[in-house]
C-alpha cells in the first residue's frame, strides 16, 4: 500500500522544484502536478499577475518569483531566493520559451527577431542551468530539464529561429549531461508536438512581432493540429495537453528517471515517427 501511495501521490516528496515559465501552460500544470506529489515550488516567470495568482491559489509550499530568463541577474536571484526559501534545488525545469509568429521565409527573418528568440529559448536555457549547476554540484545531485520541441525531429513544423532555439537545446542537454554527470546531476529534455496552451501575447515581445509560448487560438490552426493528430498520429483523435508534458516532467524529475540522462523525450504521440504516406 506505501507502494501504491508513493507511485500515486508522493513522487517527489522531499524536492524542490523551481519551473520557468510557470504561470501558464505546460508550466502550470506541471507545477500543478509536481505539488500534487509532494515537492515544493517556485513558479519563475514574467507575467507577475498570472504567476502570483496561480500561487496563491495553491498554498504555501509554492511561492511566485519573477524572472526574465534571459536576465542573468535575475536567474542568479530566482536560484538563491529559491535555497533560502527551500533550503535546497532539486528539479530545474527550465521550460519558458517563446514562439516567432512568421511562418514565412527566412528571406524576410528580421534579425531583431531571430536574437529575441535565442536570447529567452536558447541563452535563457544556459543561464538557468548555469546556476542550477552552481548549487546542485556541491550537493553531488540533481536533476535539470528544459522543453525543446518536437520540431527538433521532424522539420517544418516550426520556422527557423524557433527550431535553431531548440536544437540547440537538444545540444544542451546531451553536452551538460555529459558534463554533470559527473556531479551526480542528470540533464534531459522533453520534446511536444503541438499543445493547444491558452497563451497570451506578453507586451515585451508584441514590440518585435512575437508571441510568447505557442499560442494557438485560432479555428484554423486547431483544425489543422485536429487532423495531423487525429488522423496521422499514432493516438488517432486524442490531442496532446499540457498535463502529458507534465508527465514526461514527473517521470523525468522523480527517482523513477534516476538512470535517465542527456535524452530527448519526443512526447507526439508517435508523429514524428509515422510514415504519412501510410494514412
Ligand atoms: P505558454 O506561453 O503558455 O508558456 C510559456 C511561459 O513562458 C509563459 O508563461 C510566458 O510568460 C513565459 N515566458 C516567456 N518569456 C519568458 C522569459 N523571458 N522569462 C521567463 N518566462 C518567460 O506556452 P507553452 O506552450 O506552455 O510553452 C512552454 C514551452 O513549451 C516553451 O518552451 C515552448 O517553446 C515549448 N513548446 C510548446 C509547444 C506547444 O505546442 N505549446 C510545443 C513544443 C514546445
Amino acid at each position: 500500500m506505501d507502494l501504491l501511495r508513493q507511485l500515486l501521490f508522493c513522487r517527489l516528496e522531499g524536492k524542490v522544484a523551481i519551473v520557468t515559465g510557470g504561470a501558464s501552460g505546460i508550466g502550470a500544470s506541471t507545477v500543478h502536478l509536481f505539488l500534487e506529489h509532494g515537492a515544493k515550488v517556485v513558479i519563475a516567470d514574467v507575467q507577475d499577475e498570472l504567476g502570483q495568482a496561480l500561487s496563491d491559489k495553491l498554498g504555501d509550499t509554492v511561492c511566485y518569483t519573477h524572472c526574465d530568463v534571459s536576465n542573468e541577474e535575475q536567474v542568479i536571484d530566482l536560484v538563491d531566493s529559491t535555497v533560502a526559501k527551500f533550503g535546497q534545488l532539486d528539479i530545474m525545469y527550465s521550460n519558458a520559451g517563446i514562439v516567432n509568429n512568421d511562418f514565412g521565409s527566412i528571406l524576410h527573418a528580421q534579425k531583431e527577431q531571430i536574437e529575441r528568440i535565442l536570447s529567452v529559448n536558447l541563452i535563457g536555457g544556459f543561464l538557468v542551468a548555469k546556476h542550477a549547476a552552481r548549487v546542485m554540484v556541491p550537493n553531488k545531485k540533481g536533476c535539470i530539464m528544459f522543453t525543446a520541441s518536437a520540431c527538433t525531429k521532424i522539420a517544418g513544423i516550426a520556422k527557423y529561429s524557433y527550431a535553431a532555439s531548440k536544437y540547440g537545446i537538444v545540444g544542451l542537454t546531451k553536452n551538460l549531461a555529459t558534463e554533470l554527470g559527473l556531479h551526480g546531476i542528470r540533464v534531459n529534455c522533453i520534446s511536444p508536438f503541438g499543445v493547444l496552451t491558452g497563451s497570451d501575447i506578453h507586451d515585451e515581445t508584441k514590440k518585435v512581432g512575437v508571441l510568447t509560448g505557442s499560442a494557438i487560438h485560432d479555428e484554423t490552426k486547431k483544425a489543422m493540429f485536429d487532423r495531423i493528430m487525429g488522423e496521422v498520429g499514432n493516438l488517432k483523435g486524442k490531442l496532446l495537453k499540457a498535463e502529458d508534458v507534465a508527465k514526461a516532467a514527473l517521470y523525468l524529475g522523480s527517482d523513477e528517471g534516476s538512470y535517465v540522462s542527456g535524452m530527448n523525450l519526443v512526447v507526439d504521440g508517435g508523429y514524428s515517427v509515422v510514415n504519412p504516406s501510410l494514412f
